[in-house]
């Protein structure tokens, strides 16, 4: 998400060249992560945070984020595989420590519109606790 605003420059009335300086929105996410928010969480170290989603859709419903604001998957630069990578081993102390591993349990990233993201701020779902369901209903 990159949006274009003034720099000092046109403050001072000078002519500046054309500049797009890119402007990180934060979510919700990030101030969850400073403690800045309540939440249920779960786990933090340097590179992700788990809470519990506000609004559980399954007995455990858990969400894991790179502490780094990350907008989508689509975003992700290889500076980001070790927060992405520590998500999943995450996850898998979050499982065992919910008491899921064994029955098992989802994971579900959406990404973007086509993906029906909410939260500009990649997370990953951990879903269990009950057999979740299919995985999606069969659509053209
Ligand atoms: P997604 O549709 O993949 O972007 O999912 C966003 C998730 O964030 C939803 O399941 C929401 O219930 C959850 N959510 C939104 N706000 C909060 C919050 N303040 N604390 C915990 N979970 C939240």
């Amino acid at each position: 998400m990159a949006k274009s605003v003034m720099n000092s420059a046109q403050y001072n009335g000078k002519q500046p060249e054309p500049e797009i300086i890119p402007v990180i929105e934060e979510t919700i996410f990030s101030k969850i992560i400073r403690k800045e928010l309540p939440s249920s969480m779960l786990y933090q170290d340097e590179l992700v945070t788990a809470f519990r989603d506000i609004n559980p859709l399954r007995p455990t419903h858990v969400l894991i984020v790179p502490n780094r604001h990350i907008t989508t998957v689509d975003d992700i630069t290889a500076e980001d595989e070790a927060a992405m990578g520590r998500m999943f081993t995450v996850a898998r102390k979050i499982a065992r420590d919910e008491g899921i591993n064994e029955d098992g349990y989802r994971l579900i990233i959406n990404c973007g519109e086509h993906g029906r993201q909410e939260v500009p701020h990649i997370h990953m779902h951990m879903l269990g606790g009950v057999d979740v369901g299919p995985m999606l209903s069969r659509k053209g």
